[in-house]
């Protein structure tokens, strides 16, 4: 062990047998105090047993295990579990001629905490959450152009807003390797613009893409309001199922322009489509009954954390009892939550409240969650974030 040590308080090693990959803060009785914020650290028991080996951060979750058991955390290790996370992905399709968008690496779902990577194309786009995957970025992205099997150009790193505020590591939202070539992914044979220096997230929401592949075969002949559209993913599906008409909503101007712009890339001039600059909420409101019978509700998460979880029940509640009011009899209803401070329980219970209020029939058609390549690790449940559900309401 050549790394600073972490010893444990007596019988906190419980977890990390289990390999949960977190160490709480109050789960350690002692640490060198010269540790910085980042650094790689050895985990130990109180009687100076090895667990394993991960990156420390100030915060209630100090260490992200990284390995249970010794390894040296260079650009080796990470070309190593990135070659790991492209092999799940070959084996999931999804690098093909008419989709090369998707998650290569989905932090703890990859063996990775605190990192995501997203690829469109010849970009990968990372996002740190940790200081320890920041000061990792230069190896990492280095690892990304040489993968095998994947051609990587073009490396840009976009964790401006998703590094802890208080570490004052200063992130710059920048290209460490390569710059802008083009910026149309491909999804399921639909063109996207993404805007990674920009829009939100990486720039794509590549979680919903099997939602939206189930949308399409709902929505011939249905009338779609596709609210919370971001850059419209869910409308082109609808549109290419051969829905009659698509509106989108979203209170983000620029998403609006981005999602115009996608309609041009995908239906150059499909009168079907129409798109709203405004709050989902007041949307909902104003609009008739009976407008729609295909109504999708992606909302951003309502929780960031647990403390919020009572308003966001509410939110998510709130939000379906209008959907349920006004959508129109023989209509489905796409619903989903991406908080991950909500389970999918408590989202059910918050839509079942909200059917109940509207003294609707409801049924489940489908109960919908993450793509394949946004994995779960077993031993680390909080990983399971997206939950959706799709309504018959009759
Ligand atoms: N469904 C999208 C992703 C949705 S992300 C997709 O498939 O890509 C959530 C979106 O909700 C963001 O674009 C955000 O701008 C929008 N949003 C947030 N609050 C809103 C509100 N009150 N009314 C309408 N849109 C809102």
């Amino acid at each position: 062990m050549s790394n600073p040590i972490i010893t444990l308080k007596r019988g906190k090693e419980d977890s990390l047998n289990r390999f949960h990959p977190w160490v709480f803060s109050g789960a350690i009785a002692s640490m060198p105090n010269n540790l910085e914020e980042g650094d790689i650290v050895d985990v130990v028991t109180h009687d100076g047993r090895h667990i394993g080996v991960g990156h420390y951060q100030i915060g209630s979750i100090m260490v992200r295990i990284l390995e249970f058991g010794t390894a040296t955390i260079n650009r080796e290790f990470f070309a190593t579990r990135l070659a790991e996370a492209l092999r799940l992905r070959q084996a999931l399709r999804l690098n093909r001629d008419d989709n090369n968008a998707y998650r290569l690496v989905h932090g703890e779902g990859d063996f990775l905490p605190g990192l995501i990577v997203d690829i469109y194309g010849n970009t990968a786009v990372i996002q740190a959450h940790s200081p320890g995957m920041h000061f990792a970025r230069t190896d990492i992205a280095n690892a990304l152009t040489s993968l095998e099997g994947i051609d990587i150009k073009n490396v840009y790193y976009k964790s401006e807003t998703t590094l802890p505020y208080k570490a004052h590591l200063d992130p710059q939202n920048d290209y460490l390797i390569g710059g802008f070539e083009t910026n149309v992914a491909i999804e399921n044979g639909l063109k996207f613009h993404v805007d990674w220096l920009k829009g939100q997230k990486t720039g794509f929401f590549v979680d919903q893409r099997d939602n939206r592949s189930l949308l399409e075969h709902f929505a011939r002949g249905r009338r779609v309001l596709n609210m919370f559209c971001y850059t419209g993913g869910f409308s082109f599906y609808a549109m290419r199922g051969g829905a009659e008409l698509v509106h989108s909503v979203d209170s983000s101007a620029k998403a609006i322009t981005l999602t115009d712009a996608n309609v041009e890339l995908n239906f150059p001039g499909d009168a079907r489509h129409k798109s709203f600059a405004e709050d989902a909420f007041k949307f909902l409101d104003s609009m008739e009954k009976d407008s729609y019978d295909l109504i999708v509700l992606d909302p951003p998460a309502f929780a960031k954390h647990r403390s919020a979880l009572k308003n966001a029940l509410r939110g998510y509640q709130r939000l379906n009892a209008k959907a349920f009011e006004k959508i129109s009899s023989g209509g489905i209803l796409f619903t989903f939550s991406c908080s991950q401070a909500v389970n999918k329980d408590q989202f059910r219970l918050a839509v079942f409240s909200a059917a109940a209020q509207s003294r609707r029939k409801v049924r489940i058609l489908h109960q919908l969650t993450q793509p394949a390549d946004h994995p779960i690790n077993i031993y680390h449940p909080e990983g399971e974030y997206l939950k959706g559900l799709i309504l018959y309401v009759e």
